[in-house]
């Protein structure tokens, strides 16, 4: 079938909007209408190259959409269920097996090898092109997934925004309720207030920390941030980050998030910690950026630095987790959306660099 795709075709250059033609879906394989699918920072990444992934490519990996057709092997989902779609794993491999998919063994090859794993593609235009990012490639009209990256949700969801609850929402708010689990009461910073950090700062109110602190260098994301619960906000900018930590929390901070990926950042999300306290990194850096610490600090303070994927989430049942909690307003992740038409994906690109736009989702439909 015909289907109108973005396809990033040199590094670093502007998607181009092209008319491919998709196969249908193999016998594991799920045929999605996609309805919006949500611009992540790991996007903009892999057009850069920041990871290798070959070109030319279709991106997207926050797609949502209605089942269109499935494979005569697909028991999961039917044609016309809404879908959600998220990262793929194996269910097969030791991580999977214990149920923690979000790190799979086969996880770079179900989502960032350009292919699918047996390293053939369904999209066909100029050149050889790839596709199936996050077994999905969701910057498109149409996309081919698998059982274990769609997510059913409730016939009543509204298509136009649940698209990022698939990446960059889970992997925030995911890394707070899952990993962290602070307690009522405690402490949480948030270094990076974009749509992963305010999602850790909504999932931090929706535990009960008591004090909230998002940090930024930019005045836009603070005030959004103070809007959605934050109880404080620095500007990085200015003074130093470290001391105004510890003076807002009497000595320091419980737990702090860290989705820069940037070593001076992480550095300032370990030293704000009390005794004991836990650093979560899970931004997504150049490959070869490196975590610095002062050992002799880090030992007698007790400290530990953690790495998070996709916040730990198992996506069927913490999506519709998520769903629940924003459908009680306290979750209200739709506050962090710009819509921008798909055709306009470069304009989101750049208001998403900028600063300009914290979320942008673009519109298929
Ligand atoms: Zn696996
Ligand atoms: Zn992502």
């Amino acid at each position: 079938m015909r289907v109108t795709a973005a396809v990033v075709r040199e590094a670093g250059q502007p998607f181009i909007i092209e008319d491919l033609e998709l196969d249908g879906p193999r016998d594991n394989e799920i045929l999605v209408k996609i309805h919006s699918s949500g611009v992540c920072h790991t996007d903009i990444g892999v057009r850069n190259q920041w990871l290798p992934v070959p070109l030319p490519l279709v991106l997207g990996h926050e797609g949502a959409g209605v089942v269109e057709a499935v494979g005569s092997g697909v028991t999961k989902v039917a044609p016309g269920d809404k879908v959600v779609l998220t990262y793929a794993s194996c269910r097969e491999c030791t991580m999977c097996v214990r149920g923690e998919p979000s790190y799979c063994e086969q996880f770079v090859l179900r989502n960032v090898a350009g292919s699918r794993p047996d390293g053939t593609n369904a999209l066909h235009g100029e050149g050889d092109i790839h596709g199936f990012f996050f077994s999905q490639s969701s910057f498109a009209t149409y996309a081919i997934a698998v059982e274990t990256n769609v997510v059913k949700v409730a016939p009543d969801t509204d298509l136009s925004i649940v698209g990022p609850l698939g990446c960059g929402i889970q992997t925030g708010a995911g890394t707070v309720l899952n990993r962290l689990q602070p307690s009522a009461g405690s402490s949480l910073v948030v270094f990076g207030a974009g749509a992963v950090g305010l999602a850790a700062l909504m999932a931090a109110k929706v535990a009960g920390c008591t004090k909230v602190i998002a940090v930024d260098i930019v005045d836009e994301r603070l005030t959004k941030a103070t809007e959605l619960g934050a109880t404080h906000t620095i500007n990085a900018s200015t003074g130093d980050v470290v001391e105004k930590i510890r003076q807002i929390t009497g000595g320091g901070a419980d737990f702090s998030v860290d989705t820069t990926a940037v070593t001076s950042v992480v550095k300032q999300a370990v030293g704000c910690l009390a005794l004991k306290g836990t650093c979560a990194v899970l931004g997504f850096g150049k490959a070869g950026t490196e975590i610095q610490v002062d050992m002799l600090e880090f030992l007698m303070a007790g400290r530990t630095i953690t790495g998070v994927t996709e916040g730990d989430a198992r996506p069927d049942e913490f999506i519709p987790r998520l769903l629940e909690l924003h459908r009680q307003g306290r979750f209200p992740f739709d506050q962090l959306i710009t819509s921008y038409k798909f055709q306009d994906i470069n304009v989101a690109c750049d208001d998403s660099d900028s600063g300009k736009a914290i979320k942008p989702v673009l519109q298929m439909v």
